[in-house]
C-alpha cells in the first residue's frame, strides 16, 4: 500500500518549498541504509556520517524528508509527561529512567540548535497540564508529588490565574511545569534536514516495499529499484509494523490536529493577549492545545486506530469539525470559522509506553515507539541507535537500555479490539476535555 500524506499541515506549508528532491532511480549498494527520514533517521544519518566519514550512507523515505509525524507534531519538547496512556507513571524509579531519557533529548536538540543556530521558534515557555474537570485534582496532586521527588520545578494554577495566563476561563485547575519547550516541529525537521553532512545521499518519494536478510547483506525492494546494504537501521516508527518489525510489540495511532489563522488584533486583545503556551490534557484522550508565537491557536484532540497509510478527506473534515467545537467552547468569543488547515499524523505506541531501541538480527537495527516525546527522544535515539549500529557504547545508551523494555502485544484481530476499547474507555472519561 502507498504511503498517501495530506498536504495540509501548516508546519510544513509555512516553510520554503525544498528543490533538489532524489529519487531511488537505479540499483545500489551502500555500507549503511537508513529507512524513514524524520527526526529519528536524520539524527541517525548524522551520527554515522561522524563515525564512518569514508562509508557510502543512504538515508531513503517514502515521502518527502520529514513530512511525517517528525514536520506535523504539535511542536512540544517535553522534560515530563503526565500520562502516556495506556499505564500511569506508578513507579517513581521508573518515571525518573523516563524523564532522564527526557532530558536527554532535550540536551541533544539543543546542542543541534545551538551548533548549527537553528531558529525554530524555541520557546523555553514551560507547559501546562490542565483540566476542566475538578475530578481531576488529585491525578495533578498526585503528580505534584512525583515531580516534587524528582526535583522538578513545578506550580498548582486554579481557574483564575489560568484565565489570565491562557486567555480562557475553560479550565479549572492545571499544574505548570517550568521545564519544556515550545517549537516549530517543521522548521526543526527541515533544518536537519538542510544540514545533513555531504557523505549522507538523501532519496526521497521512494518507499521500502519489502526486505529480507541474505548472509551478510539485506536486500530492500523498492517500486523498480533495490538497495543491497551492509547494515540496515529502521526509522519508520509509525510504519515499524508495517515493515514486519516487533510486530508484536507496537501498533500505530493516527493523529489528526488543526490550527486557526493568526488571530486579528482586536480578537488577540479580546482574549487578553496571553503570551505563547501550550496546555497537554490530564486525561489521555483530552485536547492538546497551543497558542503559537504568531498567534494562532493549534489543536489535537484524536488518537485512534485508523489505516496509517491514507485519511480522506471526508475522515479529515469529520476531526476538523470536531476541533471547531473544541476551540469554540475554550474561545466562545472568537469567529466560528478560523482553523486554517487540518492534518493527520501517525505515532508508534507500545504497551507499556515504552520505547524501541535495540538491534534485532545481526546488522539490523531499529529505534522509534516514542508517543508524544519524539521531538527529542527521536532526535536522542536515532543518535544513540547508529552509535549501537557502530558496535560502540556510551553513557546514553546505558541509560536508554536501563529502561523497561516494551511488553508483548496479542495478535490482530485482539490488539485491535483491545486498543479500540480502551480508547474508546478514555475519550470517554475526557469527555469534558476533549
Ligand atoms: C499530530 C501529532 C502531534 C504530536 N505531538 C508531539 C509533540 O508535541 N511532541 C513530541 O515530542 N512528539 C509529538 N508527536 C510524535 C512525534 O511527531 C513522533 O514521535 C516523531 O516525529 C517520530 O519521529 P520519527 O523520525 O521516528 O518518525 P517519523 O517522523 O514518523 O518518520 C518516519 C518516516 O518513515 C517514512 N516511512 C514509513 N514507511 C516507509 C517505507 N516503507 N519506506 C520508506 N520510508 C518509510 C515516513 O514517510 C516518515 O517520514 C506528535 C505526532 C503527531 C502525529
Amino acid at each position: 500500500m502507498e504511503l498517501i500524506n495530506d498536504k495540509n499541515c501548516h508546519w510544513i506549508n509555512s516553510l520554503d518549498t525544498r528543490s533538489n528532491i532524489k529519487t531511488l532511480n537505479k540499483d545500489k549498494f551502500c555500507e549503511w541504509l537508513i529507512v524513514g527520514a524524520g527526526y529519528t533517521g536524520l539524527s541517525a544519518a548524522r551520527k554515522l556520517s561522524e563515525l564512518h566519514p569514508n562509508q557510502k550512507i543512504i538515508i531513503i523515505d517514502a515521502q518527502l524528508a520529514g513530512e511525517g509525524a517528525s514536520g506535523r507534531n504539535s511542536g512540544y519538547l517535553v522534560d515530563t509527561t503526565l500520562n502516556d496512556g495506556f499505564t500511569s507513571n506508578k513507579e517513581l524509579s521508573n518515571y525518573k529512567k523516563k524523564t532522564d531519557i527526557y532530558k536527554l533529548g532535550i540536551d541533544i536538540v539543543k546542542k543541534f540548535i545551538e551548533e548549527y543556530q537553528v531558529d525554530c521558534d524555541w520557546n523555553e515557555s514551560g507547559k501546562y497540564f490542565a483540566s476542566s474537570n475538578q475530578k481531576d485534582r488529585k491525578i495533578l496532586e498526585n503528580f505534584s508529588k512525583t515531580l516534587l521527588k524528582l526535583n522538578f520545578e513545578h506550580t498548582i494554577l486554579e481557574k483564575d490565574e489560568l484565565g489570565k495566563r491562557l486567555g480562557t476561563n475553560f479550565y479549572n485547575l492545571a499544574l505548570y511545569t517550568k521545564g519544556g519547550i515550545l517549537l516549530h516541529p517543521g522548521k526543526l525537521v527541515k533544518a536537519m534536514i538542510d544540514t545533513l553532512p555531504v557523505n549522507v545521499e538523501l532519496l526521497e518519494k521512494s518507499q521500502l516495499n519489502e526486505w529480507s536478510k541474505n548472509s551478510d547483506t539485506v536486500i530492500c525492494k523498492f517500486n523498480n529499484y533495490k538497495i543491497i546494504t551492509k547494515k540496515i537501521i529502521f526509522c519508520t516508527n509509525g510504519f515499524l509494523k508495517s515493515l514486519g518489525i516487533k510486530n508484536n510489540y507496537n501498533f500505530p495511532l493516527t493523529l489528526t490536529a488543526s490550527m486557526t489563522r493568526p488571530l486579528t488584533d482586536t480578537e488577540y486583545k479580546s482574549i487578553g493577549e496571553p503570551r505563547e503556551w501550550g496546555v497537554l490534557p490530564v486525561r489521555p484522550m483530552g485536547a492538546t492545545i497551543r497558542m503559537t508565537k504568531d498567534k494562532r491557536i493549534l489543536i489535537r484532540n484524536t488518537a485512534e486506530v485508523h489505516n496509517p497509510f491514507k485519511m480522506s478527506k471526508s475522515n479529515l473534515d469529520k476531526r476538523s469539525f470536531n476541533q471547531k467545537l473544541g476551540i469554540k467552547k475554550r474561545f466562545p468569543t472568537l469567529p466560528e470559522d478560523i482553523i486554517e488547515s487540518s492534518w493527520s499524523g501517525i505515532v508508534s505506541r507500545t504497551r507499556n509506553s515504552s520505547q524501541i531501541f535495540e538491534k534485532i538480527d545481526d546488522n539490523i537495527f531499529v529505534a522509534g515507539c516514542y508517543n508524544g516525546s519524539g521531538i527529542g527522544v527521536g532526535t536522542l535515539f536515532g543518535e544513540q541507535i547508529a552509535i549501537k549500529a557502530s558496535n560502540e557504547n556510551s553513557d546514553e545508551i546505558n541509560i536508554i537500555e536501563s529502561r523497561s523494555k516494551p511488553t508483548w502485544l496479542p495478535p490482530q484481530p485482539f490488539l485491535n479490539i483491545g486498543v479500540k476499547t480502551r480508547l474508546m474507555f478514555e475519550r470517554f472519561r475526557s469527555r469534558s476535555d476533549v
